[in-house]
């Protein structure tokens, strides 16, 4: 039985990696870090109904000692570092943390493989935010960078790291360069989700209007399900490499939400209001990714359309407030 581990295993992807990899009779441990709300943490396992079969065990990305015990004592095959402070407009406010922790933390779990265990598969979540201001029209593996938030700065650097430990140390570590990649499960900071957060509460007469920021930003939005997907494929390959992993289709955030209130038969300009505190200092105001590598070498392509997907989210959040008001 091959041996996962996960860092960020609590989160949206997380979850869903978890998932994928029991299905396909995996042992999965999962990285949490100590805290007392331990309940809250292991959620979106629980609502995928995988949390008894996750080995969750104690680490943190800044404590490489931490790090190298636990490769030491799960002897992973495969390591996924999906850790990190993830959220573009925090990193403004805690650009240190996040360039440590999404930054420097992922250079801890190569630094913790390459001592103990350096046979290890390593995966590293890049992420397609790395592009910012973007230098073409359509961004691939080729596209050079320019990062625009803290965050994808810190992205940025684990990712140039990831492909220093290859090629310095021959490690197997890959790169997925997704594209946004939403779900049921998506934290709620994001937009997508607090707009179907915001559809079924305006649906359920427990609030009235959606506060957003630049309804002009356009993103290539795809479903985490099968994002994760290609982390694995990516592994199974026998040259570690990096890929772009996208939709090839892109959409405004005011389309989504058009899309999102119509599902419930509601007119989105009746219920959003423009907020001036949710514009960034900086924006990356397109996103539209070309996925024909992962395509051609791994045989991935999305399955979930994005109205479907749509659909699913805001389900899900009416049938959690449902839920909520019948307790
Ligand atoms: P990101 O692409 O990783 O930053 O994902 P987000 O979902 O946080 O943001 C996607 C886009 O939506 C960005 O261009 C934001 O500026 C824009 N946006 C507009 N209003 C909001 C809002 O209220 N919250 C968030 N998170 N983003 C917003």
């Amino acid at each position: 039985m091959p041996t996962a581990l996960i860092t960020g295993v609590t989160g949206q992807d997380g979850a869903y990696l978890s998932r994928f990899l029991l299905e396909r009779g995996y042992r999965v441990v999962g990285l949490v870090r100590r805290s007392a709300s331990s309940d809250v943490m292991a959620e979106r396992l629980r609502w995928l109904g995988i949390v008894d079969r996750v080995e969750l065990v104690d680490a943190n990305l800044l404590d490489l000692s931490s790090l190298i015990r636990v490769i030491q004592t799960a002897e992973p095959d495969e390591v996924y570092n999906l850790a990190a402070q993830s959220f573009v407009a925090a990193s403004w406010q805690q650009p240190i943390l996040t360039g440590t922790i999404t930054g420097i933390g992922a250079v801890n779990v190569m630094e913790a493989i390459r001592l103990v265990r350096p046979q290890v598969r390593f995966y590293q979540a890049s992420s397609s935010e790395m592009f910012g201001r973007v230098q073409e029209p359509v961004q691939s593996e080729r596209t050079p960078f320019y990062p625009r938030s803290p965050y994808a700065c810190a992205k940025l650097y684990a990712h140039s790291m990831t492909v220093n430990y290859r090629e310095s140390f021959g490690m197997h570590a890959s790169s997925g360069i997704l594209f946004n990649h939403e779900s049921p499960l998506r934290g709620i900071e994001f937009v997508t989700r607090k707009i179907t957060d915001g559809v079924a509460r305006i649906k359920l007469g427990l609030t009235r209007h959606l506060e957003l920021g630049n309804l002009d930003a356009s993103r290539d939005w795809g479903h985490a399900q099968d994002y994760v997907a290609a982390m694995w494929t990516m592994l199974q390959q026998d040259t570690p490499d990096d890929y772009v992993i996208a939709t090839g289709r892109t959409m405004t955030v005011r389309d989504f939400c058009s899309l999102a209130f119509a599902h419930v038969k509601l007119e989105a300009d009746e219920h959003v209001r423009l907020s001036n505190d949710l514009v960034r200092p900086a924006e990356v105001n397109l996103l539209l990714g070309d996925p024909t590598k992962a395509r051609d070498v791994l045989g991935w392509t999305p399955r979930t359309s994005l109205e479907s997907m749509v659909a699913e989210m805001v389900d899900a959040d009416l049938a959690r407030h449902r839920a909520r008001m019948a307790a």
